[in-house]
């Protein structure tokens, strides 16, 4: 122990470089928590967008939970903390390292589209035009999606954990009864979504009490959302799939409790109690490659996250970007996303209505093919057409430009990450789509509904994999990943942020193992995200940063930042990574979103 002791406080003078010190006294309750967005130690760690939550995950830890339990206490709490964000409302995708069968597993939770849902559902009839997708399908019931995120925390607790379902929202529903404290984010959130969420009755009467979002430094409570924990633990899964909180979801999807007089449409959805009772999470086997020696793994479809990263990996694999100058990695970089995305946007759809050749999107042999199409010098002309993944490879394909796609994702959702004194990990990615989701509160229950099903695309084309069908899961971007080193779990990472997630994973990744910085310094760098588009968009920073340096290669850097939010971030990472002792270095946004929260059971820093 002296041994690993006396190593990671070494790792932790390496780390004091970023400006972080201090001991985390651990406040009264309703006080604003001290967060720390880096941390080393052993016994086990937590990251997430938020110091209640990481708490939460790491009390589960000491008390002698897995990583399960404690990714599930997380989540749960992330609902309460980021309702905007996540919560029981909408779905996600479960990444899990199991130790003692040395093997990744996932769960698919993804939200699906209602069986009554028709294809056309985001054409207006009266102009057989798409309706306006802000805010006509936005904050909309017709955007609403069975959600899964209860029925994937069941699943991973009844596989794998040690809790019971219960037990692992106890705190959350603490913490909902008890309140938090409002932070900058949280106000600036509600602020972007006044306007809709006055829309909506029990929207504004929950986030905007006296017509105002709650200020800074105020405790914020939620007690139905409390009583909505409670219920499920006490009831488990019938409590929400079916009884009187689903007949309840289904009646405000259907009716959406509008604020008389309001100007926003707010449409009538398609979601039924049969949708709810029918629900399934889906077991999958993860997407894998090697990099760099590595073994990553992700989440493959209905997700695009794990087969777009992954083929990015494949096509950056012959390049050696460690090799690299910082510009010429970074052109390769933006190069190989804006590839892999445009595979994606041909392919990838929900396995149980398209035929995906996720096999094929991951061999080395297509993502060879793709590499050599990247021109060292130049930046090619985008939107890409996409590659043919038919298992013949070997001469590099000819690609050409085509037209541009409307990407519609929301930049909102959050991530989290658990490890555990036996070796366990879980990467877990939960949203309820845009910042806000439908906008739709459930009357009395405390939690958003999602609008997960704009995420599918807004006009029907037979040929897209991810046209609207009944009963579909829409094409996410979510990235949960987990990376292996000779067997053994080395990197655990995801983010928010729609389709950007793809490439922040990407990014943070290969400034890890490949340009030399710390899993901080890898999650701090400034971003940015070229997914098949005529412009890159990047973070003010990185064009601060880089914009010079590429200037040659002919990269058009666009400054982030979009109609729907006040921030120009581009995701927010929280990832862990597994020290060659057995201990923990927990990395969160160290300004993102206004700094996330990174934990270690036993702490030796800071401490
Ligand atoms: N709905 C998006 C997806 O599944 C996530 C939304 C977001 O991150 O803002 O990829």
């Amino acid at each position: 122990m002296k041994k690993l002791v006396a190593s990671l406080s070494a790792s932790a003078l390496v780390l004091s470089g970023f400006g972080l010190s201090g001991a985390a006294a651990s406040p009264p309750k309703q006080q604003a928590r001290t967060k720390y967005p880096t941390a080393i130690g052993y016994g086990g760690a937590v990251a997430s967008v938020d110091p209640d939550a990481t708490k939460i995950g790491l009390d589960v830890l000491r008390r002698g939970g897995n990583a399960v339990d404690a990714a599930v206490a997380t989540a749960a709490a992330l609902g309460v903390t980021e309702p905007y964000s996540a919560g029981i409302g909408g779905g996600g995708y479960f990444v899990y390292y199991n130790a003692k069968q040395r093997r990744v597993m996932t769960i698919d939770g993804r939200e699906t589209a209602p069986a009554t849902m028709p294809s056309d559902a985001f054409i207006n009839p009266a102009t057989g035009q798409p309706y306006k997708f802000t805010p006509d399908l936005v904050t909309s019931g017709v955007s609403v999606g069975t959600p899964g995120t209860v029925a994937t925390w069941d699943r991973a607790l009844r596989q794998w954990g040690s809790l019971s379902l219960n037990k692992a929202l106890k705190p959350a529903a603490e913490l909902a009864e008890d309140g938090f404290v409002v932070d900058p984010t949280f106000r600036s959130q509600t602020l972007d979504n006044k306007e809709r969420f006055a829309a909506i009755a029990p929207t504004a009467k929950l986030f905007l009490p006296g017509g105002d979002a709650p200020k800074v430094g105020t405790v914020f409570k939620n007690p139905e959302l409390a009583d909505t924990y409670r219920l499920i633990g006490a009831k488990g899964l019938p409590a929400f799939y079916g009884g009187a909180l689903a007949g309840e979801i289904a009646a405000t999807v259907k009716n959406p409790p509008k604020t008389p007089g309001t100007a926003l449409p707010v449409m009538p959805g398609h979601l039924t109690t049969a949708d709810l009772a029918k629900y399934k999470v889906i077991d999958r086997a993860p997407t894998k490659v090697r990099y760099d020696g590595l073994e990553v793994y992700g989440m493959a479809p209905s997700s695009s996250g794990g087969t777009t990263v992954g083929e990015a990996l494949n096509i950056l694999a012959p390049l050696h970007l460690d090799r690299m100058e910082t510009p010429q990695a970074l052109h390769s970089y933006l190069e190989a996303s804006a590839l892999a995305f445009a595979d994606r946007g041909a392919y990838v759809g929900d396995p149980a209505f398209v035929d995906v050749p996720t096999k094929e999107l991951l061999s080395p042999g297509f993502g060879a093919e793709r590499s050599c199409l990247i021109d060292p010098a130049k930046a090619s002309v985008k939107p890409l057409k996409p590659g043919v993944p038919d298992g013949q490879y070997g001469t590099c394909g000819a690609t050409t430009a085509t037209k541009e796609g409307r990407d519609t994702e929301g930049v909102s959702t959050t991530h989290l990450v658990a490890a555990d004194k036996w070796g366990n990990v879980v990467s877990y990615t939960l949203t309820i789509e845009q910042t806000g989701g439908s906008g739709i509160t459930v009357p009395g229950r405390g939690f958003l509904l999602n609008n997960e099903l704009t995420d599918f695309t807004t006009v029907y084309a037979e040929a897209d994999p991810n046209r609207i069908q009944p009963g579909k899961r829409p094409r996410s971007s979510m990235s949960p990943t987990i990376v292996l080193r000779d067997g053994k779990p080395f990197l655990a990472l995801g983010s928010p942020g729609g389709s950007t997630i793809i490439t922040t994973v990407l990014q943070t990744l290969t400034n890890r193992v490949d340009r030399g910085m710390t899993l901080p310094e890898a999650v701090a760098a400034p971003r940015a995200s070229q997914r098949n588009s005529a412009a890159v968009t990047a973070e003010p920073p990185f064009i601060d940063a880089y914009g010079t340096a590429l200037k040659p290669f002919g990269h058009t850097l666009v400054p982030s930042g979009d109609a729907f939010t006040s921030a120009a971030e581009i995701g927010a990472v929280a990832a862990l990574e597994i020290l060659p002792n057995g201990g923990f270095l927990a990395a969160a946004e160290p300004t993102r979103r206004g700094g996330g929260s990174a934990g270690t059971v036993h702490q030796l820093w800071p401490n």
